[in-house]
């Protein structure tokens, strides 16, 4: 009978901390009750568990911020807003900076997730006409970078293919009065080369297929993606999902909302359009295997350089004298000039981006909210550098998840001498230091093998990975993967059991196949460094630029509170509504959910030290009300006996009270706010 039925059986319970019991099975089911009644989110304590409806639902509207705002965070049902408002809402009480880490796999919903909750500040903050052009330009930045920075992949339509980290600025009101955009390491290999079932960035297709007849001509651009070879690899240069005529529209509108003019929107475009005309770009080869450009190949279009130089960079080589290209060479420079100008024009568009969203207002920034939606770990048929460089990415926002919630929480409680139980978990440092460690790890291996005059190869890199990391429990060769009759590897291929699954990366560049046998190792090529000839340090590799960027990141991080969202994947067909079980009990699992239930279950959610906590809450009893004259400590105790807080449901530490759940608390702050 309908009627018999509680809320929660009808819709499950909102927050898993409250679940009766702490297995997967229960958990599971809670969010399958959850998922089939368009509730895609669902708390752990303050963490949002977020699971990807592949459909629009009306729950992103205006009314809807306005009902979250400056609400107690467990008062209404769990909603990103409410995430998005608790982290505001404690930034101007506690003067302090914030992160939102927005988490999960390829096309779990992490981009749209640091979408929504950028809407949720631009329509709810405080707000001057002045003010609000600094919102548009944080609003407007998203569909630019998207546009040069996202693609379709076989996991997601629209990938992030670049890792991005953006500081939300505020002064000491609460007003948003600028922002800043880190950004990481972009898949430039895109450019030049997409597997099958993918695309190059959406930018080129917007152009083609959007770009108005007197921009094509001026830029000698046909109006059909097939006429490109960068556009064509993935056979499928149209997507149902994606409308690149409107998408075309919206960018060129978001150009100009970041001030970026005229002048400077046509070269964006010539370059766009060169770096088609250079994958046009054909070589025969004369009489003794030299390239020569093909006839057919008409330079005028291309980046506005002498055509002349153009021709002798793309075909000779320059050591001392000038020295012949083959074919193959020639193709191979072809694409590193693509690639390095695309990569170059990105990054340009982030300092303009950063320059237009700069604190103009002269308020001081007191605060800041970092959003860091960073590309999700992936696996595919063939990985390559950038998978590893990706999923070495989400192994270290692993860790540090693992640091700042499961280790130092743990630690916290034991430093208070607080009474408790420690839940095991499964850490993936090891994962982190087989890779990036100093001398031993993975990517210093790879900086001696690029560094290493003459005779580097694939296979003397494998080789000398096989030697040092043999013995690991988390790496696999082609030789040990014989021995341990898993999955065999071809030659040439490592595998990694990464903390979200086993990845196979090939270290022979699959598509150049045919130029390995004179060049260096596939990652070696996409690691080698620009040498600054008046420098005397090593140069650096990409990998190690790319480790050194993420260890500075995890800095900007520790240095905030957190707040996570942890999306999950809820089909891998994109379909709305399906709950694939086996699917998201495997991202529950490696993602840590179950633990970290566990250790919110058992610990405290909230914890203060004695005098913060005394002086924000001291009106509230008498004793405290306006001077305690003893210890905090003795001040904290009367007030909290004083509210009713029974024994079990708060403990003095050293330095801090802990009080079991928040919801007591949040419900005395409201006495507070009557007071
Ligand atoms: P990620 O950044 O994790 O790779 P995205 O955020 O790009 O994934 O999401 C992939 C796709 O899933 C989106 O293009 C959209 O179609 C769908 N999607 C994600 N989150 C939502 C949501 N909250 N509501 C509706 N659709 C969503
Ligand atoms: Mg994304």
């Amino acid at each position: 009978m309908e009627g018999a039925l509680t809320a929660r059986d009808r819709v499950g319970i909102q927050d898993f901390v409250l679940l009766d019991e702490t297995t997967e099975a229960a958990f599971l089911s809670n969010l399958k009750k959850r998922f089939s009644k368009d509730l895609i989110y669902t708390y752990i304590g303050t963490l949002l568990v977020s699971v990807n409806p592949y459909k629009e639902l009306d729950i992103y509207n205006k009314k809807q911020m306005e009902v979250y705002m400056g609400v107690n965070f467990f008062e209404l049902p769990p909603h990103i807003y409410a995430l998005a408002d608790n982290a505001y809402q404690t930034m101007l009480t506690e003067y302090n900076n914030h992160f939102i880490l927005i988490s999960g796999e390829s096309g779990a919903g992490k981009t749209e997730a640091s979408k929504k909750i950028l809407q949720y500040y631009a329509v709810t903050c405080p707000s001057t006409t002045l003010l609000n052009t600094v919102r548009d330009k944080m609003l407007m930045s998203n569909p630019v970078l998207e546009a040069f920075g996202n693609a379709k992949t076989l996991k997601n339509d629209n990938s992030s293919r670049f890792g991005k980290y953006m500081d939300i600025q505020f002064d000491s009101q609460g007003d948003a009065v600028g922002g800043h955009i880190l950004n990481y390491l972009l898949e430039k290999s895109r450019v030049v080369h997409q597997n099958h079932g993918e695309r190059n960035f959406h930018i080129f297709y917007q152009l083609v297929e959007g770009g108005e007849d007197d921009l094509l001509h001026e830029l000698g651009l046909e109006k059909d993606a097939q006429h490109y070879n960068y556009l064509t690899q993935g056979e499928c240069a149209i997507v149902s999902s994606i409308n690149d005529r409107n998408d075309w529209k919206t960018v060129k509108n978001a150009l100009q909302i970041i001030n970026i003019d005229e002048i400077n929107t046509n070269h964006l475009f010539g370059i766009v359009a060169s770096v088609l005309h250079l994958g046009n770009v054909q070589f025969d080869s004369d009489s003794k295997g030299h390239a020569l450009l093909n006839n057919n190949t008409e330079l005028r279009w291309l980046l506005g350089v002498d055509a002349q130089s153009l021709q002798e960079g793309l075909t000779y080589r320059k050591i001392e004298v000038l020295s012949p290209f083959t074919i193959d060479h020639a193709i191979y420079a072809r694409d590193a000039l693509a690639k390095a100008i695309y990569g170059q024009t990105f990054t340009w568009l982030v300092n303009r981006i950063n320059e237009s969203m700069e604190n103009k207002v002269r308020r001081r920034v007191k605060t800041v909210i970092g959003l860091l939606d960073i590309y999700g770990f992936e696996v595919f048929y063939v990985n390559s550098f950038e998978q590893f460089c990706i999923n070495y990415c989400n192994e270290k926002l692993q860790q540090l998840f693992i640091q700042l919630t499961l280790k130092a929480e743990q630690e916290e409680y034991e430093a208070e001498d607080i009474e408790w139980e420690p839940v095991q978990f499964f850490n993936n440092k090891i994962i982190c230091d087989l890779v990036e460690e100093r001398h031993r790890g993975i990517i210093s291996i790879l900086d001696e093998e690029c560094l290493r005059p003459g005779d580097a190869t694939d296979l003397t890199f494998l080789e000398r990975l096989e030697d040092k990391m043999g013995n690991h429990p988390h790496f696999v060769t082609h030789k040990l993967a014989d021995k341990m009759t898993r999955k065999t590897l071809e030659r040439g291929d490592f595998r990694l059991l990464h903390y979200a699954g086993e990845v196979t990366y090939c270290v022979v560049g699959k598509r150049n196949q045919n130029l390995i046998c004179q060049s260096k190792n596939a990652i070696v090529r996409e690691c080698f460094a620009t040498v600054d000839p008046d420098s005397r340090r090593r140069p650096e590799t990409v990998a190690t630029q790319f480790k050194s960027s993420l260890l500075k990141l995890t800095e900007i991080l520790m240095a905030k509170e957190a707040w996570y969202i942890r999306c999950l994947k809820s089909n891998e067909s994109k379909q709305p509504g399906q709950f694939d079980e086996a699917l998201i009990r495997h991202q529950v699992k490696y993602l840590g959910l179950m633990e970290h239930l566990r250790v919110r279950r058992a610990g405290f959610a909230y914890r203060r030290k004695y005098d913060v906590f005394l002086k924000r809450y001291k009106p509230l009893c008498p004793a405290t009300w306006p001077h305690w004259r003893g210890v905090p400590a003795d001040g904290v105790e009367v007030l909290v006996q004083h509210l009713g807080y029974l024994p079990y449901e708060y403990k003095m530490g050293r330095t801090k009270i802990f009080i079991r759940h928040p919801r007591t608390l949040y419900a005395t702050e409201d006495a507070y706010e009557k007071c």
